[in-house]
């Protein structure tokens, strides 16, 4: 029975290499339901649920990493986010149909660059540009790990209707791990390995039977699993914090216009409502701020 909402971590013994295995299911479906999207938006929304978590995961993040790509194409905004509580969520838009599904992603979305944010929670949020490049998400990852983290990495992505599937081959430098490696074609020879997996057997295959499938001629030491859920991150106290944000005079225009402000959360569908007395009160508070500091 595959194991669904989980993230594995494994090693490959006698060698630098890690790796990563993660299934979604009711996480996925829950974003996915959530976004009114053609299929190739929702595959790509899957595979960057996937690719999110692995990252968030094998980065060891202490907070949350967003990955965004916004463009001006039929697909014109793709936000995923994974936190190191295995939280996820995500949402794609998609404003018209997509041409030529054979497009590269950069045709697409008419964008770029992919943007890769990491928030630990204190000081300003670090930001990774990485180009949008190759004919999918995990070849434009990859490059983002040459770059930012110098590690070679590899990832194979699937989705379908009911689950989205990954899986992440890392080597580390030879100066992080103890023992010397010997084996010094292991990195090669496993990518090519990984390489031979197909869609369906990601999806469909539990973590024994996929690691057993791709290297059965090696020693592999599969650790206990990760739950991962969806949890929208979304608050009525950084909703408060937005309208904050568009000032005063503003949101009393809205107010005359509307009666109330009313904020919906697009990840999730909560909404949060505000009246004439909460508006009062949280332009009341910022003036009561000695230093009229906003907290985000
Ligand atoms: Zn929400």
């Amino acid at each position: 029975m595959k194991s669904k909402d989980q993230i594995f971590r494994f090693l490959v013994d006698h060698t630098p290499i890690r790796g990563q295995l993660i299934s979604l299911d009711a996480s996925w479906q829950k974003c996915f339901q959530q976004s009114d999207a053609g299929e190739l938006a929702k595959t790509l929304l899957g595979h960057a649920l996937s690719a999110t978590t692995l990252l968030a995961s094998t980065l060891k993040i202490d907070g949350s990493l967003t990955l965004q790509i916004r463009g001006q194409g039929a697909i014109h905004l793709l936000v995923t986010e994974a936190t190191n509580n295995r939280t996820i969520r995500g949402l794609v838009r998609q404003s018209r149909e997509v041409d030529n599904p054979e497009a590269s992603l950069k045709e697409i979305f008419e964008a770029d660059k992919i943007v890769i944010t990491i928030d630990n929670g204190i000081g300003k949020p670090h930001q990774g540009i990485v180009p949008l490049s190759g004919s999918n998400l995990s070849e434009a990852l990859e490059a983002y790990f040459e770059q930012s983290e110098q590690l070679p990495t590899r990832l194979w992505l699937a989705c379908n209707e009911s689950s989205a599937s990954g899986l992440l081959l890392q080597k580390l430098p030879d100066s992080s791990t103890t023992e010397q490696h010997e084996d010094t074609d292991s990195w090669n020879r496993l990518t090519q390995l990984a390489s031979t997996i197909t869609d369906q057997e990601l999806l469909e295959l539990d973590e024994n039977e996929i690691l057993h499938r791709l290297f059965h001629e090696e020693s592999i030491r599969l650790f206990d699993a990760e739950p991962v859920r969806f949890q929208c991150s979304c608050s009525r106290n950084k909703t408060s914090n937005m309208i904050k944000s568009l000032g005063k005079s503003e949101a009393e225009d809205i107010l005359v216009e509307k009666g109330k402000i009313q904020v919906s959360c697009e990840f999730c569908n909560a909404i949060y409502e505000f009246d004439s007395v909460d508006v009062k009160q949280l332009f009341e508070s910022i003036i009561n701020l000695p230093d009229n500091k906003t907290t985000h």
